[in-house]
């Protein structure tokens, strides 16, 4: 049976923070030749951290070859594998599975049906020059993205009806990439006759079954927000007039409609520019401007803002951490939060937050809790982790109070952009 008129969003576990990526959608190309063209910055760049992970992607196999498994295939394959992980396909035999028996069961909740939320990233960057004959820069328009996934997740729906899933995926933009009008077409495609509220999003992911997709078709309500990627250049605050207009029309219709963002916020990670543009455009900072001229938009500085370079290796100062600067944002705007995808079930980094929460007063620190959502960054994750259901078993272990955690998987992403 597919899901009743009667599920209620409480009864919803929420990882939003994922991608259902493929190697077509990834400009490789680009990732490669930006490190060819600056072979000696990019070496000084991650020998300064210890632990940045991204370092050894073409050399150290072993941990690159298990997100490279997953998305060497068709999005539909990449949703049956996740499936496949939750149902307990790749544990042993004798535990009992996180969904079995038409629930999802963790220590002290269980629910109904799992939220999942794959952000389409807009991985053109053409601005990387490719020194081939050719000179190509491979097109990845995140509309034939869309068309794509939203083709698997009703061949999914179809296929499944009991099936763990509700799928809500955010659509990606690089304004850089866009004309204004281009940017008011993508708008009106992906967000006209939005709603943030449960229901909607529910009555959509259902309707979604029987949506046939064409290439110029408008979408009713399928998708969640928007995601924005500041290493492949994004820039929230940009210097230059007609790109400002492009990027502040968007922010501003996002705050109209209560369209949730999600920005990527830790200082590694697919990067086509050079480290320091990067820390720039990707720090919490860069985006105060943007939240005093529009405090209302609901904002997601995804990661809690991990910092594997303590210093900044270019000019070697240190900054304010950005995990702190997130906090003050998070108590000073109504609607900005913080995920914590890729790094939700380590302690040690559970160990960070707390030090710097337990620096604010009790009502602030109640502020806090009510902004941090779970999200895996499954496959991405995948590098320090062997499944999707032992990133959330061990995150499940932790000993964080309850209530805090059901927050974190319910509450929070629901007030985020699954509203009441
Ligand atoms: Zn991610």
């Amino acid at each position: 049976m597919f899901w009743d008129e009667k599920l209620s969003p409480a009864d919803l576990f929420f990882d939003n923070h994922l991608h259902f990526l493929t190697l077509g959608n990834i400009s490789i190309s680009a990732y490669m030749s930006f490190f060819n063209n600056n072979k000696l910055s990019e070496a000084a760049t991650v020998a300064a951290s210890s632990d940045y992970i991204y370092k050894d992607l073409l050399t150290n196999l072993d941990q690159t070859l298990a997100p490279l498994t997953i998305m060497e295939g068709d999005e539909s394959r990449v949703i049956q594998i996740l499936q496949d992980d939750i149902c307990g396909k790749f544990e042993d035999s004798s535990i009992t599975p996180l969904f079995s028996d038409n629930k999802f069961s963790l220590n002290n909740h269980s629910f109904k049906k799992i939220v999942l939320t794959p952000l389409i990233m807009d991985f053109d960057y053409p601005y990387v020059q490719q020194k081939n004959a050719y000179k190509l820069a491979p097109p990845h328009s995140v509309n034939k993205q869309a068309v794509s996934l939203i083709n698997a997740i009703t061949a999914y729906y179809v296929s499944d009806k009991d099936g763990p899933f509700i799928i809500r995926p955010y659509i990606g933009i690089n304004p850089e990439n866009y004309t204004m009008d281009e940017i008011q077409m993508f708008l009106h495609r992906y967000f006209s006759n939005w709603s943030g509220t449960a229901q909607d999003g529910l009555k959509a992911a259902k309707r979604l079954a029987t949506f046939k997709v064409t290439d110029d078709c408008v979408y009713p309500n399928f998708f969640g927000g928007i995601k924005f990627y500041p290493p492949m250049g994004f820039d929230a605050a940009p210097q230059n007039r007609l790109l400002r207009e492009k990027v502040n029309h968007i922010f501003a219709y996002c705050e109209k409609h209560g369209i949730p963002i999600i920005t990527h916020c830790d200082d590694q990670g697919f990067r086509l520019i050079p480290m320091e543009k990067s820390l720039n455009l990707t720090s919490p900072e860069h985006w105060e401007s943007v939240l005093n001229k529009y405090p209302n938009l609901y904002l997601d500085f995804a990661h809690f803002g991990r910092q594997y370079f303590r210093k900044n290796p270019l000019k070697n100062k240190v900054s304010t951490l950005w995990m702190e600067k997130i906090i003050d944002l998070m108590i000073k705007y109504p609607n900005v939060y913080t995920d914590i995808s890729f790094n939700a079930f380590e302690s040690n980094f559970w160990g960070s937050i707390f030090t710097l929460a337990y620096s604010h007063s009790e009502s602030e620190q109640e502020i806090i809790r009510k902004k941090i959502i779970f999200g895996t960054d499954w496959p991405l994750s995948l590098l320090k982790i062997s499944t999707a259901a032992e990133y959330i078993r061990r995150f499940d272990k932790l000993p964080l109070d309850k209530e805090f955690k059901y927050a974190m998987v319910n509450e929070n992403p629901r007030n985020f952009g699954f509203r009441d």
